[in-house]
């Protein structure tokens, strides 16, 4: 006889969800995270009474209601709204693009003088490259030229993303940009969904949440002992790397990963914003996060007399770094499948759930609309 019905491998969003909707139907579950802490990524640091997002900003955002009002029933979720600035030489631009940005750029008032300049540098673009034999864009720097213009490119996307894949935006395939949306409305709010926000009193708040009543054991790797771990349920949810839990028999999947510099500041407001976008290649880092503005408002920021920053450096992933985010690229993809049919194989005794165990980049709304699916 097992001692649980369900082993939960990583206490991140999947897991955790999973754990929640099993417990409240009775299921006996157990979470084992090989970090000294639960959460996954979206867990927070208590740094001078502020919750720093350790593993990289996380801000929830989603138009379906019964993920909303889930989330919302285990913890409530404040009104923070994502409206991130670029720096670019010093010069600050609001968005995502859209009216401020372009009254920032060239000093237009109204949606048509923004449109009619937008036009006017887009055919520029064109002109040259047609002149130059080419019918389609043949890199990223063409694609994002004809669809938006030179300003726009040059000062708010060219070194960000060149610092985001350490490569010359001409290196890049066309493909990685599709469409570069542009708002003739001033709106700042990043995000197009309905619903938007951080859990108040921080992420911790709706992992303990979830977890509540759940057996948990931190520092735990399923690897370091994976024939006791396999006795502890007949159905195991693993949300570790796919790669990985077959031992790498066909090789390394590859991922993209950021470093984090981050540093208390002896100042209660720093940047005044809690994303500041640097879009000059000049500049090593990509963004300044300041963490306290997700959850002080207003005056509120001068409560506390410190603030934390962290700035985030693109890099290039080694075995033994952070997995962030997943490279769907040809090779990657058809590797995975490798070791997707692997896993198909072991269906329904293990569940492979989550952004490691699919390899496949998910918000945190998709994750818990895919739990709460699976237990409907
Ligand atoms: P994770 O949170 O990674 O959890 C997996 C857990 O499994 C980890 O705790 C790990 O320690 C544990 N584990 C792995 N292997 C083992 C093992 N062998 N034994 C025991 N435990 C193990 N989403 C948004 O909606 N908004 C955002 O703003 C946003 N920002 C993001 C920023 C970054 C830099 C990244 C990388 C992601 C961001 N996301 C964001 C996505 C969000 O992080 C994911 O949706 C979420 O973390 C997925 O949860 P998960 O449980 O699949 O994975």
């Amino acid at each position: 006889a097992y001692p649980y019905d369900y082993l939960i491998v990583g206490s991140g969003l999947f897991g955790a969800t999973f754990a929640h909707f099993a417990h409240k139907r009775g299921a006996r579950c157990l979470v084992i995270d090989k970090r000294p802490h639960l959460g996954g990524n979206v867990y927070c640091q208590d740094v001078e009474g502020i919750h720093v997002h350790q593993y990289g900003a996380h801000i929830f955002h989603t138009s379906n209601k019964r993920v909303w009002d889930f989330v919302n029933s285990i913890v409530p979720f404040n009104r923070y709204t994502n409206s991130p600035v670029a720096n670019y030489q010093g010069r600050l631009y609001n968005l995502p693009f859209n009216m401020n940005t372009f009254y920032q750029m060239w000093g237009v008032v109204t949606p048509e003088e923004a449109a009619a300049k937008i036009e006017e540098q887009r055919a520029e673009a064109l002109a040259k490259m047609r002149a130059e034999g080419a019918t389609e864009p043949r890199n990223l720097e063409e694609q994002a030229l004809a669809l938006i213009g030179r300003d726009i490119y040059e000062r708010l996307i060219k070194g960000y993303t060149e610092k985001q894949w350490g490569r010359q935006c001409t290196e890049l395939p066309a493909f990685i940009i599709k469409r570069l949306p542009v708002r003739l409305v001033y709106d700042n709010n990043y995000f197009n969904d309905l619903y938007q926000g951080i859990p108040v009193g921080g992420y911790n708040r709706l992992i303990d949440g979830l977890l509540e009543g759940v057996d948990t054991r931190t520092n735990t790797d399923f690897f370091d002992d994976r024939a006791h771990w396999e006795q502890m349920a007949p159905t195991i949810v693993y949300t570790g790397q796919l790669d990985e839990f077959f031992e790498y028999r066909y090789g390394h999947l590859n991922f993209r990963t950021v470093r984090f510099e981050t540093e208390v500041k002896p100042q209660p407001n720093y940047q005044g914003n809690a994303v500041v976008n640097y879009t000059d290649a000049a500049v090593p880092y990509t963004r300044i996060i300041e963490h306290k503005h997700f959850e002080q408002f207003g005056q509120q920021v001068y409560d506390n007399p410190h603030t934390v920053i962290s700035r985030e450096y693109s890099t290039e992933w080694q075995p033994g770094m952070e997995p962030y985010y997943p490279v769907n690229d040809e090779a990657n993809n058809a590797l995975a499948d490798r070791y997707r049919a692997l896993a198909a194989t072991l269906s329904p005794s293990v569940i492979f759930g989550g952004r490691l165990a699919e390899y496949k980049y998910y918000d945190m709304a998709p994750i818990i609309e895919k739990v709460m699916g699976m237990w409907e």
